[in-house]
């Protein structure tokens, strides 16, 4: 997972900024990528009844996930029992296909067993 991270104030954000820190307010030169692990750990869950794309089917869950040595993202996460303390992981996983064929890949997590 390819992040930003601040010069000036060590900020790291995912996805990346592209406009500049939202921490200090440094240009979007002041930023560098940033790898991340796509690993961390579930802060908070819900459960998504109802929404209003056709993708992904419902219901799915939302989790606040804390990344290993980065910012809190929020993201589906399928697979095993998902609770707060869990450990995720990222996977890619096949999305809708656009009108032109092309499929679109989605960041999703699973729990780490
Ligand atoms: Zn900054």
């Amino acid at each position: 997972m390819l992040g930003h991270r601040c010069t000036q104030c060590r900020r790291v954000a995912f996805p990346p900024d592209p406009y500049g820190c939202e921490k200090c307010g440094a240009p979007h030169t002041d930023l560098e990528e940033f790898v991340l692990e796509a690993k961390g750990t579930v802060r908070a869950v819900a459960t998504v009844h109802r929404h209003h794309h056709a993708s992904p089917p419902t219901p799915f869950t939302v989790a606040v996930i804390d990344l290993v040595g980065g910012p809190v993202i929020k993201a589906i996460v399928a697979g095993g029992e998902v609770r707060v303390g869990v450990v995720v992981e990222g996977v890619l996983v096949e999305d809708v296909e656009d009108p032109e064929g092309t499929v679109m890949v989605d960041l999703q997590f699973r729990v780490v067993t």
